[in-house]
């Protein structure tokens, strides 16, 4: 298990690991860019703001002199001459003295209570136009008098010199507790975190205001890092795959097939069994097959005695078991009832303690229960058959299981344990069907082993028919259900549906 979850673990580390570096980066790049592009709104402000001083500089020497039509002129050619200015005028004593409009307007409603600061923000409200106008504001002292001299500059100028061509952020001027963005009208300030960075301005009492970039933005993350996102991913499988190689390359035969258990590599292949008169399916016996990812189906003679050996025959047979019954419920409507699925059981499992509730959950979880479900107990292997292994099989045998005795001939354990068990079938095993030819010698030991069976009133099924002489033989001597390559190899679950829903081969009848 932790040989599994070590490369996941490793791959989801680096993965993570690139990933927070890449939305550092991303996040540093574009604070950076936020703040550049509020240096530069600042530098835009500053550079109105140097016209509004400029333009002050005139308009002091005015206040020294006095408002006749000369004087408004010259007001008015400052303001039109300097690109972004409005109006100038000059207030004494709380009084309009002297504007740059015709006949000494303003264009401001009202003339604000002015504050003593340098800038303040005039809203839409008070202006003739509705757009909102920065006031520049400076105090003079003039031989006998104080005068305000006061500079306005659109909003519409503002709103130019504020819009930075940066995707993703906006910016706004705040200046005291006024602020005005993009859109809308001024608005007081409040401190938010739409309004989280701010640069103040080193020439006058304004600042830059806008949104910090957040720290994390999975839209940022794709838009701006997608392929560095694809190459951290590439880099996260290749570190899994090299850390599995690594845990991997001296694992024993056991740990190799306990790994490919638990990936789910052990499959079930099905070869059919046939009545041999007519051809017709009558059942399948379950063949483990390992699907390996690079040698493709290994055969279970070289993983069978390993699993046995290790004990990994138990959960190996149990994945079997769970891959079968959801196989056989998938195409349920389409199996004849009866149908036999033959399941092979080692010694050393039968002899496990929860054997027989395995078996019962195996029933349980098929959807149909009018199938023959087949446990072939094989004969090659030494079986010791005791009180418990005869209550065992017979327990099942009640609970509606068929049991088959397979490899039947080639036993170690004597005969004696025919007469306790209740077998109900037996498999002849194909080193006797193998040797059947069409010399009439060929068939003395199998006419021995067919003897005894039917001396014992056992069910035969025959294993290994490859040859037309081997079916007729078979067919002569009544064993009705047959398997091998004359009729179909053992194949994968997607071809056993293919063979199920075929017509029966036409060729397998006796003449
Ligand atoms: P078996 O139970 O006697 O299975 C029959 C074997 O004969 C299968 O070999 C099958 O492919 C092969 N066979 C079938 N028809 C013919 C034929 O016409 N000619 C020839 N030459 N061979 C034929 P396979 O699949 O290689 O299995 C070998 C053995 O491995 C099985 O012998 C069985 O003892 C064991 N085995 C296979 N799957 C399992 C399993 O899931 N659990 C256990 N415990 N043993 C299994
Ligand atoms: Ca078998
Ligand atoms: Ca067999």
């Amino acid at each position: 298990m932790r040989k599994v979850l070590l490369p996941i673990l490793a791959a989801i580390c680096v993965f993570v690991i690139g990933v927070f570096i890449l939305n550092m980066q991303l996040w540093y790049s574009s604070s950076m860019d936020a703040l550049g592009g509020a240096r530069y709104a600042a530098k835009n402000m500053d550079n109105i703001l140097n016209e509004a001083f400029q333009a002050t500089g005139t308009a002091k020497r005015i206040a020294e002199k006095k408002c006749d039509l000369e004087s408004q002129y010259q007001l008015g050619t400052e303001a039109a001459l300097r690109p972004h200015l409005r109006t100038l005028i000059i207030i004494r004593q709380g009084k309009l003295w002297c504007t740059s409009l015709p006949g000494n307007r303003i264009l401001l409603k009202q003339i604000p209570e002015i504050p003593d600061t340098n800038l303040l923000l005039a809203s839409a409200q008070n202006t003739v136009n509705e757009i909102p106008v920065l006031l520049y504001q400076t105090q003079t002292q003039t031989h006998t008098q104080t005068s305000r001299i006061i500079v306005t500059i659109s909003g519409v100028h503002i709103r130019g010199a504020l819009n930075v061509p940066l995707k993703g952020v906006t910016y706004s001027l705040r200046v005291g507790d006024k602020v005005l963005g993009l859109l809308a009208d001024v608005t007081d300030f409040t401190a938010s975190a739409q309004q989280s960075g701010q640069v103040n301005s080193a020439k006058y009492p304004f600042s830059i205001i806008f949104e910090q970039p957040p720290l994390f933005s999975l839209k940022r993350l794709v838009t701006n890092g997608l392929g560095i996102l694809i190459f951290i991913l590439l880099i996260s499988v290749a570190v899994a795959y090299a850390i599995d190689k690594y845990l991997n390359k001296n694992d024993t035969p056991e740990e190799t097939l306990r790994r490919a258990i638990d990936k789910g590599e052990i499959v079930p292949f099905y070869q059919p069994i046939v009545d041999g008169r007519d051809g017709t399916l009558r059942g399948v016996e379950v063949l483990a097959r390992w699907k390996h990812p690079r040698a493709g189906y290994i055969s279970p003679a070289s993983f069978i005695p390993v699993a046995e050996k290790s004990g990994l025959i138990v959960p190996l047979t149990q994945s079997l078991m769970r891959q079968v019954a959801a196989n056989m419920n998938s195409i349920a409507s389409k199996l004849s009832s009866g149908f036999h699925v033959g399941i092979n059981f080692s010694a050393s499992h039968i002899t496990s303690p929860t054997f027989v509730q395995e078996c019962l959950r195996y029933r349980d979880s098929f959807s149909r229960n009018d199938l023959n479900l087949v446990i072939e107990v094989t004969e090659r292997e030494p079986l010791h058959v005791d009180d418990d292994l005869v209550q065992r099989l017979n327990t099942l045998h009640e609970n509606g299981f068929v049991i088959a005795l397979d490899d039947f001939g080639t036993g170690y354990s004597g005969l004696s344990y025919l007469h306790d068990l209740h077998i109900d079938y037996i498999k002849i095993d194909q080193s006797f069907v193998g040797r059947v030819n069409d010399l009439p010698d060929s068939t003395r030991i199998l006419d021995c082993v067919l003897d005894l069976a039917r001396k014992l009133s056992l069910s035969i099924v025959a294993e290994g028919v490859e040859t037309k002489a081997q079916l007729d033989y078979l067919n002569k001597n009544n064993i009705v259900f047959l398997q091998g390559y004359y009729f179909y190899k053992p194949v994968t679950f997607t071809e056993f549906i293919l063979i199920l829903l075929s017509k029966p081969k036409v060729e397998v009848f006796v003449e």
